[in-house]
């Protein structure tokens, strides 16, 4: 193995840490710290107690924590457009983490809730949200996810393309969608701005799947105005994810303002949805911008581009996923292995395997994303060791963390936390290689209950029609390792 460029034996970033025992604040979960013992402790439950109740690999969901976030972010996007006499819808992007008890989390908090198939939004149909507090996304939405959405009444739909437009004109008309009732619809606009973790990048042109590019815009707006059963209501665009800082946020802003004020002579725009994007740390030298700064930021640059355009100021909506779930989540592995790799004359490389891998987290392997870990039921002296957490999966890209300072006496047995993995991990998890999925829990207050229970492998063969063996007898069967959902003590 050599150094490349992309994946260098120690990254730049990654120091020796102080203490290889604690939990940064910025990355961990709101109130997670040691207890005595020198145990984890989330949501007032100890690592040892979530891995004798529910087995390894877990999914750990901070209830507190997201919904503290949820309020922060709404009140954060309310402070800002206040001050400017606008109102802020935030939506939760359920992509990010979606069940039904997270999504009555967000709602209850105030939030409305983003979903982009039929799948995401039977999800949020099953947790009792408000239809019409909830937004409609995706390039390519079924006839049959777009009729579904009319039906319900889905307070927006965000139109991605004209034979959508056209498909959704007739769905709806049909359902005698017209005049008053017609459906609420944003144009999906890509403003050649793509903001990356650190910086954005601003094209004139675009080659990627999503929205419609100014300059073919304002003829579907056109169209949709000339549909009685389709109300255009606004724009949207969403330059990205895991962004760090407002410039991206106000280039984009600057060049959709434009494309608004020109949309403003031929009716109401009410609403303008700068999407979501909003980044977290994932390691303790991510600095993302504090969100209130962030909302502010954004909200003062819509207002300043408007006014400079002497146009009004329409109502806002944000769509925050990660910014709300992310830091709320840790997953819990057990150490499986442990092997050392001389990787180079001055370098050894401590390989720990865990229970999990890329089928709980394939950001790192999708994204090349960084994470963190510590050891979480116990702490320990021993000095620092470069390690690499890996997965049971049969690909060398299978990583759980990259690169990271463990104590060098972790072993087999060991429980290994890895926070911020709220986001996007549980909403990607796969079955490759035949492994089931991990439950979900969420702890509050020294409790712990079961959201999303565990796969099985009867589960897992659940789809295959050609079972002649006996499931049940299956030395792998993970029945056992997911017990019925009780209340920890
Ligand atoms: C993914 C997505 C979001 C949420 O992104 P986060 O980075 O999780 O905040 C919001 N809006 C749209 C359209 C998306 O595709």
């Amino acid at each position: 193995m050599s150094a490349s460029p992309d994946r260098p034996l120690v990254p730049e970033w990654l120091a020796v840490p102080r203490d290889v025992n604690a939990l940064a604040a910025e990355v961990w979960p709101d109130a997670a710290h040691r207890d005595d013992r020198g145990e984890v402790v989330v949501g007032g439950v100890s690592a040892s107690a979530l891995r004798a109740q529910f087995g390894t690999p877990l999914y750990v969901l901070d209830e507190d924590g997201v919904r503290a976030r949820a309020r922060e972010v709404k009140a954060a996007f309310d402070a800002a457009t206040a001050r400017h006499g606008i109102h802020a819808r935030v939506y939760y992007a359920s992509k990010a983490f979606l069940s039904t008890e997270v999504v009555r989390w967000v709602t209850g908090e105030g939030l409305a809730v983003d979903v982009a198939t039929g799948g995401e939004l039977a999800v949020a149909l099953a947790a009792g949200a408000d239809p019409a507090r909830l937004g409609l996304h995706g390039n390519n939405k079924s006839v049959a996810e777009l009729e579904r959405a009319i039906e319900i009444g889905v307070g927006s739909i965000v139109v991605d393309s004209l034979i959508e437009v056209e498909r959704l004109a007739v769905i709806s008309d049909r359902a005698g969608r017209r005049g008053e009732s017609a459906q609420n619809v944003l144009i999906r606009v890509n403003t050649g701005v793509h903001a990356e973790t650190h910086d954005f990048l601003a094209t004139a042109h675009e080659d990627q799947k999503f929205g419609f590019s100014l300059a073919a815009a304002p003829a579907v707006a056109a169209r949709i105005r000339e549909l009685p059963s389709l109300r255009l209501v606004g724009l949207h665009c969403h330059i990205g994810s895991q962004i760090f800082g407002t410039a991206g946020f106000a280039e984009s802003a600057s060049r959709l303002a434009d494309l608004y004020a020109e949309l403003l002579a031929g009716g109401d725009l009410p609403v303008l949805n700068l999407g979501g994007g909003f980044g977290i740390a994932y390691t303790s030298v991510d600095e993302p911008t504090p969100i209130a700064q962030l909302a502010e930021g954004i909200v003062d640059a819509v207002a300043r581009e408007c006014e400079v355009r002497g146009v009004p100021l329409p109502n806002l909506a944000f769509e925050p996923g990660r910014a709300i779930v992310g830091r709320a989540g840790i997953t819990l592995y057990e150490v499986g292995t442990v092997k050392p790799v001389v990787v180079s004359d001055e370098l050894t490389r401590l390989y720990v395997s865990v229970d999990g891998g890329m089928s709980d987290n394939a950001r790192p392997a999708l994204y090349g994303a960084q994470y963190s870990a510590r050891l979480a039921a116990r702490v320990s002296d021993a000095a620092p060791a470069l390690a690499r957490v890996v997965g049971r999966h049969c690909e060398s890209g299978d990583i759980v963390v990259d690169a990271e300072y463990l104590p060098g006496d972790v072993a087999p047995g060991d429980l290994l936390a890895v926070p911020a993995t709220g986001a996007y991990c549980f909403s990607l998890a796969s079955n490759y290689n035949y492994v089931p999925r991990p439950p979900v829990v969420a702890v509050s207050g020294g409790a712990a209950r079961v959201i999303v229970r565990g796969e099985t492998i009867e589960d897992l063969l659940a789809r295959d029609l050609g079972v002649t063996g006996d499931v049940s007898a299956s030395p792998l069967a993970a029945s056992d390792r997911t017990p019925a959902p009780k209340e920890s003590a």
